[in-house]
């Protein structure tokens, strides 16, 4: 439903015009995220540059019953920052100010706007980073990472998105401005930071937030080891896991991946290896060489065709290239591909690829592999032409029977990417009733008003059928949405 007059007016007033998008072209632009299948263009989008505004947004919003949907850079692969039901949608973009930088403390407060790796830019020469590191980090906002509790190639070691999160401010669907935790890590009360994190903007929009800064590596080290056999490589995964060796990063990529990869950005990946892994290792310089060491031979013991160690920084950033590029490399196979986000336990690994091998035999459809092996999270990317609708069909069979073998494997639905609209029909896989109406519950405490990205992170209640349903009618206490 179209917004009222009346709504934009009052939009208007807060905002001026530079700060409200109307247009349809204008509205067009934000009518997805990454994941293109799942299209709804908001009537409106509000682009404030303060907290003030936000809230001032959220209170017309929530007198006339619109939904709201916050959006960060709109990098998101699930469906989360774009509008099935319209209404308002708020970038946070222009909000992208580093607030404070607290060094002696070890932190920062900085807009949810902020691009992720900016503020790494801003510490670096101090000796300073921040860890979570989506490959997205060049765009995605450091307000979307929270959102969506971004992981990333780096966070075997160094942890998620929560893990370096100290404190938020949100403001909520009557315009409140809450602040959640702080600069301290164990803040008195519930942990209402916690919560919130992942939370998808369902339960408000975040406005700041105060993370942990961590102090750089002295030493650094990156290997690149090819495989004969995914087998050979996940094995290799586990042995140096199982070695007492944690490395920052621990990533897979498949011969389908390694050849997309090679053709479109020339990484210096060897070609015809059935995997590679591709390890790096940091923290003190002895240790950095003794674990370095160890890692090459445990490779070998596993059959590694080659272990290759990056010579210099050069080198180090062409590897990483060919790996945080790899999802666009895939265009040279095909005109696009469903990227599936799952996870198994780690020591699965070797059952799920031979899984997946069949599935895309019985499917006819290309998988390329490209994944954080170290904890389990996959990445498949299965490749269709969608100018040919059966092809799609045959991708999404593939996607959901994937997805169903991650389950039967002891996996989860999702990794790293979150819900969104993609996996809320996914979740009953994994939880209970019982555990969705609490977070329902839970969702409806931050959310009294349902206008908080509806439709999004939970799934519909089966008597309500497929689909959405309005965010606004009230429900009996317990019910579904
Ligand atoms: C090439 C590529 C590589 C990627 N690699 C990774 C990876 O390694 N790890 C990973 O975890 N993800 C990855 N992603 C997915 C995506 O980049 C992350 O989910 C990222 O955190 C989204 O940030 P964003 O600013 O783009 O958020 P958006 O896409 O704009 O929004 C994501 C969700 O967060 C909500 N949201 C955004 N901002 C706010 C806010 N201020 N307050 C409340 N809610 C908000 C939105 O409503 C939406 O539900 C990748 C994506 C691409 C395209």
């Amino acid at each position: 439903m179209p917004l009222s007059s009346a709504v934009v007016a009052d939009l208007r007033r807060v905002l001026g015009p530079e700060g409200l998008v109307l247009s349809p072209e204008g509205r067009l632009t934000y009518e997805c995220d990454m994941h293109t299948l799942y299209k709804g263009a908001p009537d409106a989008v509000a682009l404030p540059t303060r907290a003030e505004e936000v809230q001032a947004v959220v209170r017309v919003c929530r007198a006339a019953g619109v939904p709201i949907v916050p959006r960060g850079s709109g990098t998101g692969l699930i469906g989360g920052a774009m509008a099935p039901q319209g209404g308002v949608m708020v970038g946070l973009n222009r909000m992208d100010q580093i607030l404070e930088l607290d060094l002696a403390n070890r932190c920062a407060t900085v807009q949810p706007g902020l691009i992720n790796l900016w503020l790494t830019h801003a510490v670096r020469d101090r000796g300073y980073f921040f860890a979570p590191d989506p490959s997205s980090q060049m765009v995605s906002s450091i307000g979307g990472n929270v959102a969506t509790n971004a992981g990333g190639p780096h966070c075997l070691k160094y942890g998620i998105t929560t893990n370096h999160v100290l404190g938020l401010e949100m403001v909520l669907s009557d315009g409140e401005l809450v602040r959640l935790g702080g600069k301290v890590m164990d803040a008195p009360g519930y942990d209402l930071r916690g919560v919130a994190v992942g939370s998808e903007g369902t339960f408000g929009l975040v406005t700041a937030v105060t993370v942990r800064l961590l102090h750089a590596a002295e030493a650094v080290k990156t290997l690149l080891a090819s495989f004969p056999s995914i087998d050979a490589a996940a094995e290799a995964v586990s042995a140096i896991i199982a070695a007492g060796i944690i490395p920052t990063a621990l990533e897979m990529l498949d011969e389908v991946m390694i050849r997309a990869i090679e053709e479109g950005i020339h990484a210096g990946y060897p070609k015809g290896a059935a995997a590679v892994l591709l390890i790096e290792l940091d923290g003190p310089e002895a240790e950095v060489e003794a674990q370095g060491e160890r890692t090459a031979a445990i490779c070998r013991e596993r059959g590694a065709l080659e272990v290759r160690v990056a010579r210099d920084d050069a080198e180090r950033a062409l590897l990483w290239k060919g790996r945080k590029e790899a999802a666009g490399a895939v265009g040279r196979l095909a005109p696009t591909y469903l990227l599936q986000d799952a996870v198994v336990p780690r020591s699965r690994l070797p059952e799920i690829m031979r899984e997946m091998m069949v599935i895309a035999r019985r499917h006819s459809v290309l998988i390329a592999n490209v994944f954080h092996a170290g904890d389990g999270n996959l990445h498949p990317l299965i490749c269709y032409d969608d100018r040919r609708p059966e092809e799609l069909e045959r991708a999404r069979r593939a996607n959901e029977e994937l997805l169903h073998a991650c389950i039967a494997l002891g996996g989860t639905v999702t990794g790293e990417h979150g819900v969104g609209l993609d996996k809320a029909k996914n979740l009953p896989l994994q939880y209970a009733d019982a555990d969705l109406n609490f977070m329902y519950r839970l969702r409806r405490v931050f959310d009294p008003h349902a206008i908080m990205n509806p439709g999004k992170l939970l799934p519909s209640h089966p008597a309500c059928g497929e689909g959405f349903r309005p965010a606004r009618p009230a429900l009996p206490e317990g019910a579904w949405i």
